[in-house]
């Protein structure tokens, strides 16, 4: 496993403020790439091939991460919080989260939980709101949080607790959605570097998906794809008694064929579907209930075909996500088999299949 992975999930990036994820992108695109572009919003793609005579494609992962945001500073020192991206409440409750200073040095805190001396028979309404948390970071006062740095505005992450399974397969972390797709976007094209593939291609991450897949829309309109592949954490339901929403560990890259934003096209299908074939690469199909930038980068311009490689997640959207080395490699090489085939038939045969 290349170092990006374990390196960019330790990064704090809520949505809107990503500067930390998209200098390491910088760096890492400058060292494979013929050219960097970023776009106003600061999404930013390494180019290769951008001369030859071939379809643009464009790869994406999402640089933001969930987490929360300094709304007040209180009285007594405590602070309260906006939540960025979507996060069920009760996941919140006694975790340790760093806020991140206008230096980009942490202050560490918890949020605050109530024992059960102070809740008798009210113990749901612990968790019944983001109104009823603050976090904890052990000011004396207002004046006091205000000298450690603390401002409003500031960005509040998750503290990362970087954990692999005992049998070397699985790894705990936070922020695997999105910084795997981030992670994946570097590797591909350190990968594909040397490689004779006939189509441009653009590599790299968005800004602000999960606030609405705001920096797809322009990236997309900036870089004018022909052919457009997100690479996405996708939640698994294998250890919950549901199956409404789909995916299981270790059981290979996702085809999200249906959610509410974005429906695969016929022809993107089948050449998914054939190429992971041919290649003996495993994979599952999934339908989801939210969206992926490939939604938004559906309906740019006079639209382009997209599609979500999704990597299975457990417990995305919450302090500590799980993934499977096996799936990372799935995404990778049937990534890596597609831009092997796109060339303008590729491309004219995929339409024509829809
Ligand atoms: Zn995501």
């Amino acid at each position: 496993m290349k170092k990006f992975y374990r390196e960019l999930v330790d990064l704090p990036g809520i949505s809107g403020q990503e500067k930390y994820i998209r200098k390491y992108m910088r760096k890492h695109l400058e060292q494979v790439s013929e050219e960097i572009i970023e776009d106003n919003l600061g999404s930013i793609f390494g180019v290769l091939n951008k001369n030859i005579d071939g379809p643009t494609v464009m790869i994406a992962g999402h640089m933001d991460e969930i987490g929360t945001m300094v709304e007040e500073i209180n009285n007594n020192g405590t602070i309260k919080m906006i939540p960025i991206g979507g996060i069920n409440p009760p996941v919140m409750i006694s975790q340790y989260m760093n806020v991140v200073l206008d230096d980009g040095s942490y202050v560490p805190g918890v949020v605050g939980s109530k024992p059960p001396h102070l809740l008798r028979d009210q113990s749901s309404k612990q968790v019944s709101s983001f109104e009823d948390f603050f976090l904890d970071i052990g000011a004396d006062d207002k004046k006091h949080a205000e000298e450690l740095g603390l401002k409003i505005g500031q960005q509040i992450v998750f503290k990362n607790n970087y954990t692999e399974s005992v049998d070397g397969k699985k790894i705990f972390s936070k922020a695997w959605d999105n910084r795997f797709g981030c992670a994946m976007a570097l590797d591909i094209m350190e990968t594909v570097k040397k490689e004779e593939l006939a189509c441009r291609l653009y590599s790299g991450a968005n800004v602000q998906e999960e606030v609405g897949l705001r920096g797809a829309i322009t990236s997309s309109f900036m870089i004018k794809p022909d052919l457009f592949i997100a690479v996405d954490c996708s939640p698994c339901q294998d250890t919950f008694n549901t199956s409404d929403v789909g995916g299981s560990l270790g059981e290979g890259f996702m085809v999200r064929f249906y959610d509410p934003r974005a429906i695969l096209h016929q022809g993107m299908k089948k050449f998914i579907e054939e190429t992971a074939k041919k290649n003996n690469i495993k994979f599952q199909y999934y339908k989801s209930r939210g969206g992926t930038d490939a939604a938004a980068v559906q309906l740019s311009r006079s639209g382009v075909l997209v599609c979500t490689i999704g990597m299975p997640s457990r417990y995305i959207h919450s302090t500590t996500s799980v993934i499977h080395k096996e799936d990372m490699k799935a995404v990778k090489n049937v990534i890596l088999a597609m831009l092997k085939e796109i060339d303008f038939n590729k491309i004219k045969e995929i339409r024509s299949n829809a």
